[in-house]
């Protein structure tokens, strides 16, 4: 039975998935682009829901960590008791997605973390923060992203870290072709860019996740 799916006006849901029910998706609400990637995760037929407390965080299916600035996402994880909660939820295999800053928190190793910045874990891989320079090198780029159908996926990078080695479970999922560092990746449930997928509507990004969800293989 089609429950809730909740695609844009005039057209069926983008996740193109009838039949299953809305996941509930939350994204984490301390800092950062928050109502782009609730407005993206409607779009892919999930039902979003803002995450600030442990209790919000056992009720969602899967979770976004969003862009912003990884190290006050990192103090408020902190102040509002949401480390151990999460690495639990990650650990235990919640589907997530992380982007920009996200991607920063889902890294297990960081060289150069602000003064008691930590990370959440997740993904076996080594970051660089602002690696691709300051606000003023923010840039776009077309890129061919493994998981998804279509024409060259059209990126958007802010002071945007980049992945600089991986362990052998990470599958890589995108390479900057102007860099050839790498941009997108997947473990197991995890997913992570240094890209803004919230800020395109392209939603690609965001219903491979939500299919993520909806089948945790
Ligand atoms: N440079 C930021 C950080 O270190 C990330 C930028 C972003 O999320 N747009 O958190």
């Amino acid at each position: 039975m089609v429950t809730g799916l909740t695609g844009l006006a005039g057209q069926p849901g983008l996740a193109g998935q009838p039949g299953l029910a809305a996941p509930s998706v939350g994204v984490l609400a301390l800092q950062g682009d928050v109502a782009e990637h609730m407005r993206a995760l409607r779009a892919c037929g999930a039902t979003p829901t803002a995450v600030r407390r442990p209790e919000e965080l056992d009720r969602v299916d899967g979770l976004i960590i969003p862009g912003g600035e990884s190290t006050t996402i990192w103090k408020l994880i902190d102040i509002f008791g949401l480390a151990e909660p999460l690495r639990k939820r990650i650990a235990d295999g919640m589907p997530v997605f992380g982007s920009c800053a996200g991607l920063i928190m889902l890294a297990a190793r960081l060289p150069d973390p602000a003064a008691g910045q930590q990370t959440l874990g997740g993904i076996d891989m080594t970051v660089r923060r602002n690696a691709f320079g300051r606000q003023v090198d923010s840039f776009e780029r077309d890129l061919d992203v493994k998981g998804i159908d279509g024409p060259p996926y059209r990126a958007v990078f802010i002071r945007a870290p980049w992945v600089d080695e991986v362990g052998p479970a990470v599958e890589i999922l995108a390479t900057d072709p102007g860099t050839s560092r790498i941009v997108a990746v997947r473990q197991g449930r995890a997913l992570a860019t240094s890209f803004h997928p919230e800020l395109t509507p392209d939603w690609r990004i965001h219903k491979m996740f939500v299919d993520m969800v909806r089948d945790p293989a």
